[in-house]
C-alpha cells in the first residue's frame, strides 16, 4: 500500500494529469482532498459547494475540517494518490495545506511537488475561467507571473517542511519547457508519477 501525495498550485493542470494516471494505471486510486473537506462541510455545516467553504466558514472550523479530511484519507486502503495542496492562498495569507497533524494522519510514501513555467499555468487559468464564466460559476480572480512564482516557491517550501516532518521522500517534477505537443507534459507528469508508486511498491 503506497500513499503518494500529489501538490501543484491551481491552474497547474493537476487533474488532468491524474486523470491521466488513472488511465494508465487503473489500480492507482486518486482521492480528493478537497472533495473530502467538501462531504465532511456538507453533511456538519450545511454548505453546498466550494464557494461557500471559501466563504462561509470561519478559519478556526476549516482547520478542523482539514483534519478531519485527513483522518478519513488515513482509513483508506489500497495505493492511493492524494490530490491537494502545499498551500492555500486565502484572504488571510497563505494557510499550510500540509501542516504537521494533516500530514502525520495521511503518513505518505512521498510527496510529488510538481512545477510549471507560470506563464502556461496562468493561460490555463484563463482558459478555465472563460468556461468558468460561460457557465456561470465564480471567476478566480487574474494573478500576475510574480504571484505565481511566489505561490509556487512557498508550495515547495511547505512541501519540504511536511516531508521533513514524516521522513518522507520529495519528488521534484518541473516541466520549464514550451510542450512540442498538447499534453505532453500532462503525459509525461502522469508517467513520472506511476513510476514513483510502482519503484515503490517492488520496494515494500
Ligand atoms: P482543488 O480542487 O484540488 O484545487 O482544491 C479545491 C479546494 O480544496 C482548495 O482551494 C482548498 O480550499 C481545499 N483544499 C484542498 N486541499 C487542501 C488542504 N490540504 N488543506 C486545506 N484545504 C484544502
Ligand atoms: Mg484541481
Amino acid at each position: 500500500m503506497v500513499r503518494v501525495i500529489v501538490v501543484a498550485v491551481p491552474g497547474a493542470g493537476k487533474s488532468t494529469i491524474l486523470k491521466k494516471v488513472v488511465e494508465k494505471a487503473p489500480n492507482i486510486k486518486i482521492v480528493n482532498f478537497g472533495d473530502i473537506m467538501l462531504e465532511e462541510a456538507s453533511k456538519r455545516l450545511g454548505i453546498n459547494d466550494r464557494d461557500e467553504l471559501r466563504k462561509k466558514i470561519n478559519f478556526r472550523d476549516y482547520k478542523k475540517l482539514q483534519e478531519d479530511a485527513a483522518k478519513t484519507i488515513s482509513r483508506m486502503e489500497g495505493d492511493l494518490i492524494i490530490d491537494t495542496h502545499a498551500v492555500v492562498k486565502t484572504t488571510y495569507g497563505y494557510y499550510p495545506g500540509l501542516p504537521s497533524k494533516v500530514v502525520e494522519y495521511i503518513n505518505p510514501d512521498a510527496i510529488i511537488f510538481l512545477e510549471f513555467r507560470p506563464e502556461d499555468i496562468l493561460a490555463r487559468r484563463m482558459k478555465d475561467l472563460s468556461k468558468d464564466q460561460s457557465e456561470g460559476r465564480r471567476v478566480r480572480e487574474v494573478e500576475k507571473i510574480e504571484d505565481v512564482e511566489e505561490h509556487q516557491k512557498i508550495s515547495l517550501e511547505m512541501a519540504s517542511a511536511a516531508a521533513n516532518h514524516v521522513s518522507c521522500y520529495l519528488l521534484v517534477l518541473r516541466f520549464l519547457e514550451p510542450q512540442k505537443y498538447p499534453y505532453q507534459h500532462a503525459d509525461e507528469a502522469s508517467s513520472k508519477i506511476i513510476e514513483l508508486i510502482e519503484k515503490m511498491k517492488k520496494a515494500e
